[in-house]
């Protein structure tokens, strides 16, 4: 071999190349497409395609083999991902239409609104992925409920996650019991239960920033709990072990994520 050439790529890759290598190779948007609709037509997972290492629209025959745990390592591998800045830059113009006529997403997310906690974004998520609901709070309503419920039940996702985040702008207004208009008003009581059920050390403040923090934790516990006392569809999938309902905390300043202890 010259001194100048590159060094053959390993048999495996020679003989299906990674999508990374042929978007590193400026061809993933031509020399992909027929691969993406193989996929998106359920055809035979991969194991890399499976845990969301390599781009690949996720499709019916992922879902189907795809079991409660290890959509939510799913979710946290790519999690992993943004934190470590590695995350997969995928040609979603060619997974929307690999897409357009099916989509199997493999887990559920409730966040809040924040703008800094953008669900695909945060857990590295691609175009037909993952359901997610937003509000204000990420606290469950009853057509978050329903939507999850026709998530799960119909769509087949395999795990829900309650997402909360610190220095969350809805709880600390719920804290404050501040009144801004009749639906913010309403939206910021439901996070009351959660407020309760927090042991209060100094004021009850949203500068209290401890207090602030162990609210939003408990209050993604108490989004657990009202998903399952809400809905007997979420509670017979997570009963038959078809289901896993997690809770989880995103801290914006060191971007870590945690799983919380939420009885389920
Ligand atoms: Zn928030």
């Amino acid at each position: 071999m010259c001194d100048s050439c590159l060094p053959p790529p390993p048999a495996a890759r020679l003989m299906r190349p990674n999508r990374r290598h042929l978007l590193a190779l400026g061809l993933g948007g031509v020399v992909l497409g027929a691969p993406l609709r193989a996929f998106a037509e359920g055809g035979a997972p991969e194991a890399a395609a499976l845990t969301g290492d390599e781009c690949a629209p996720f499709n019916a025959g992922m879902q189907a083999v795809m079991t409660p745990d290890e959509a939510v390592e799913r979710l946290i591998a790519g999690h992993q991902r943004f934190q470590a800045g590695a995350s997969l830059q995928c040609d979603l113009r060619a997974e929307a239409l690999a897409t357009a006529e099916k989509q199997t997403p493999f887990a559920c997310i409730l966040s809040c609104i924040d703008s800094r906690v953008a669900p695909e974004l945060i857990f590295n998520q691609q175009i037909g992925d993952i359901f997610c609901a937003r509000v204000a709070g990420n606290v469950p309503t009853t057509e978050i409920v329903g939507s999850f419920e026709y998530a799960t039940k119909v769509a087949g996702a395999k795990a829900i996650m309650v997402l909360g985040h610190s220095h969350c702008g809805a709880v600390k207004g719920a804290i404050d019991e501040a009144e801004v208009g009749d639906n913010l008003t309403d939206l910021l009581r439901l996070m009351e239960p959660a407020i309760q059920v927090t042991p209060l050390e100094g004021e009850r403040s949203s500068h209290n920033h401890p207090f602030v923090e162990a609210v939003a934790q408990a209050n993604v516990r108490v989004g657990v709990q009202t998903l399952l006392m809400m809905s007997a569809v979420i509670r017979e999938l997570v009963e038959a072990g078809e289901l896993r309902l997690v809770g989880a905390y995103y801290d914006i300043d060191t971007l870590e994520l945690r799983l919380l202890e939420t009885g389920t």
